[in-house]
């Protein structure tokens, strides 16, 4: 099976103001649209044609060289939008508020508090030279970590590849055709905005799931 375009789960504008319509449009159909048709691209033919992207992040350093490079850029940006796209959701429907439950335990035990989580994954995020990503990951036995990874990197990928492992329960994508149309160079701005639209349900399930 290729690797498809999941839908957005809210229409393109649902996230305004923080994140505007056009930059929506852009970067779901256009920039994670690329990601997965030059995955498909590079599938095509291959034993692991039928590989998940997530199997394709996990096993990244097992894929023969010439389709490592490839893979590496377009099954990680295939996995990292999916992924992005369903732990947002509009800013008072979902999106925004604090984590809860076993989330927001984990999150105190390893930072201290909430805004002392947010104000270090901030600084995972205007840390990161040029393009890539800002991570929250869970470990197995359930501590949670921030790291950031250059590119389309993910944890998944593991520490000898992307520079950090474990499993991406929150990602926030510094690349600037996430923010560039509405924020311009203001990375800090997109990144304080952000937080009105992270879906911490979503987030918590992922917790659970993790680990
Ligand atoms: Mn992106």
């Amino acid at each position: 099976m290729p690797l498809t375009l999941p839908t957005l789960p809210y229409t393109q504008d649902a996230l305004e103001p923080h994140i505007d319509a056009a930059t929506m449009g852009i970067h779901h159909g256009k920039h994670h649209a690329a990601y997965v048709t030059n995955a498909n691209k590079a599938l095509d033919g291959t034993p692991f044609a039928n590989w998940t992207a997530e199997e394709l992040c996990l096993k990244l350093g097992e894929l023969p060289e010439d389709k490592r490079g490839p893979l590496r850029n377009n099954a990680g940006g295939h996995w990292n939008h999916s992924l992005f796209w369903t732990i947002m959701a509009p800013a008072g429907k979902g999106g925004g508020g604090v984590p809860t439950g076993p989330l927001a335990t984990a999150i105190n035990a390893a930072f201290g508090s909430f805004d002392a989580f947010k104000e270090k994954f901030a600084a995972a995020a205007m840390g990161r030279f040029g393009s890539g990503w800002a991570w929250l990951c869970v470990q197995p036995g359930g501590k949670v970590e921030i790291c950031s990874t250059p590119n389309q990197d993910n944890p998944l990928m593991g520490k000898a590849i992307a520079g950090c492992g474990g499993t991406p329960i929150l990602g926030l994508d510094v690349w600037e055709h996430a923010y560039y149309l509405h924020y311009q160079n203001r990375r800090a701005d997109y990144v304080g905005a952000w937080w009105n639209v992270v879906n911490w349900e979503k987030v918590g399930q992922l917790y659970a799931a993790g680990h």
